[in-house]
């Protein structure tokens, strides 16, 4: 009898579950129950005679990545914005964001008043192209987000010298990178400010959440104000009703604190995060030689630098003419249903992503900002063809036992052999 796919009626390869994500651990409650308890829910209540949460996972998030500072934040995008005016991003500037890559990182640069120039990816990485990044630059650029993008860092080489030669700040969006390295030194410390996000799908998570972390002293005196409305960690007098915050008269901020349950639950999943990435890099190492061997799937290329790679999502790629020809979203489609697991594509490329046309922020239509902010202004042609032709695997997958693992490869084995029964285009 002909091989049916579990879309068409078939029956599923893998029927068993995935591991769950968010995990938690032995500890897990007790730190939210002590929290709950303490009488200070957020940095912004008063000293209790103990060393707020917050600032107990500003250190231990700092040594993690090898950046002198941390300053925990509400989200990723938060970070990020606080990178781009403390490095020095003005409005009118312009600064380099990867064409493919979430919606974010382009918004909050015109959230900033700047302007995202939408740069094309190196097909191997998936990261920005430094050679794209050089062509791009103008008299008016003045920082380089980089992205280090699913399971890949940015060619944190050629962008820092590119940053150096023209002056630039190069700022390292680390939200998928916990963890990994570039010659020994962790995402996110490289540049003058890293950022990350701590939103539910990430290795580490409260939620939502996000981390900035910088190694330059007036960048991170400068953040820590910016979070607070202004306010920062202050001498005392501490007394009950008194928040434990003073009020220095140096930055316009606003509210970005994360709050001490969410600070609780980063330090916890801290402790796990070490062990969870060895084995979703060992489970990724696996995928990459059995689906190799299969033929038709091409893995990612790291650049040599990036000796250890931390992963948000594996990603392979079906070459030219495989699977009959069929797109990474049909594919993808199929493969969901044969491992009960929604499996995708990578993001729509920022030209053309539905939720991506800063021209609807508050008077940009009718201002001259207009032209600049049109995203179909930019062209990247890669990152079309490489997101039509890339498969990704959420990380709680690479979480799973090896039986898991190998359901996965015979998954891709059997859409490929029924690759003739898929529709010509997604329809879902
Ligand atoms: C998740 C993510 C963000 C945004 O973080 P939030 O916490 O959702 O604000 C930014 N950049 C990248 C690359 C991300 O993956």
């Amino acid at each position: 009898m002909k091989e049916r796919l579990a879309r068409d009626g078939g029956s599923p390869v893998w029927t068993g579950g995935w591991p769950e994500w968010p995990q938690t651990g032995p500890a897990t409650e007790k730190t939210l129950l002590d929290t709950l308890h303490s009488g200070r829910w957020a940095i912004s209540g008063n000293w209790t005679g103990r060393q707020p949460r917050e600032s107990e996972l500003a250190e231990a998030f700092a040594e993690f990545t090898g950046a002198r500072w941390c300053v925990p934040v509400d989200h990723g995008s938060s970070a990020l914005f606080i990178a781009l005016h403390t490095s020095g991003v003005k409005p009118g500037d312009e600064v380099i964001v990867p064409g493919l890559t979430w919606v974010a990182c382009a918004s909050v640069v015109a959230r900033a008043g700047a302007t995202p120039v939408l740069v094309d990816i190196d097909p191997r990485t998936l990261c920005l192209d430094p050679d794209a990044v050089a062509a791009a630059i103008t008299p008016s650029t003045t920082a380089i987000l980089a992205v280090h993008l699913y399971s890949a860092m940015a060619d944190m080489d050629r962008l820092q010298a590119l940053a150096d030669r023209h002056g630039l700040a190069l700022i390292e969006d680390a939200a998928q990178a916990y963890g990994a390295t570039w010659r020994g030194r962790g995402a996110g410390s490289l540049g003058i400010a890293g950022a990350f996000s701590a939103q539910q799908g990430k290795a580490l998570t409260a939620g939502e959440g996000g981390l900035f972390v910088t190694s330059d002293p007036q960048v991170r005196e400068r953040a820590e104000m910016m979070r607070g409305d202004g306010r920062r960690y202050g001498p005392g007098p501490h007394m009950p009703g008194r928040p434990d915050l003073e009020e220095v008269d140096q930055v316009q901020g606003w509210n970005m604190h994360l709050s001490e349950f969410q600070s609780a639950l980063l330090l916890d999943g801290l402790s796990r995060l070490g062990e969870q990435n060895r084995r979703r890099a060992a489970a990724a190492q696996t995928l990459d030689k059995l689906l190799a061997e299969e033929g038709d799937l091409e893995p990612i290329e790291p650049y040599p630098g990036n000796d250890t790679r931390a992963y948000y999502h594996y990603a392979i790629r079906l070459r030219e003419g495989a699977f009959a020809g069929r797109s990474a979203a049909v594919v993808s489609e199929a493969l969901s249903q044969e491992l009960g697991y929604w499996i995708h594509p990578p993001y729509r490329p920022l030209d053309s992503h539905p939720l991506y046309d800063p021209r609807r922020l508050p008077g940009v239509a009718e201002s001259n900002r207009a032209t600049a902010l049109d995203p179909t202004r930019f062209e990247l042609p890669v990152a079309h063809r490489e997101s039509a032709r890339t498969i990704l695997l959420h990380h709680p997958m690479l979480l799973g036992s090896q039986r898991q693992l190998e359901a996965v490869v015979e998954a891709f084995a059997k859409v490929r052999r029924c690759a003739d029964d898929l529709p010509q285009e997604d329809d879902g």
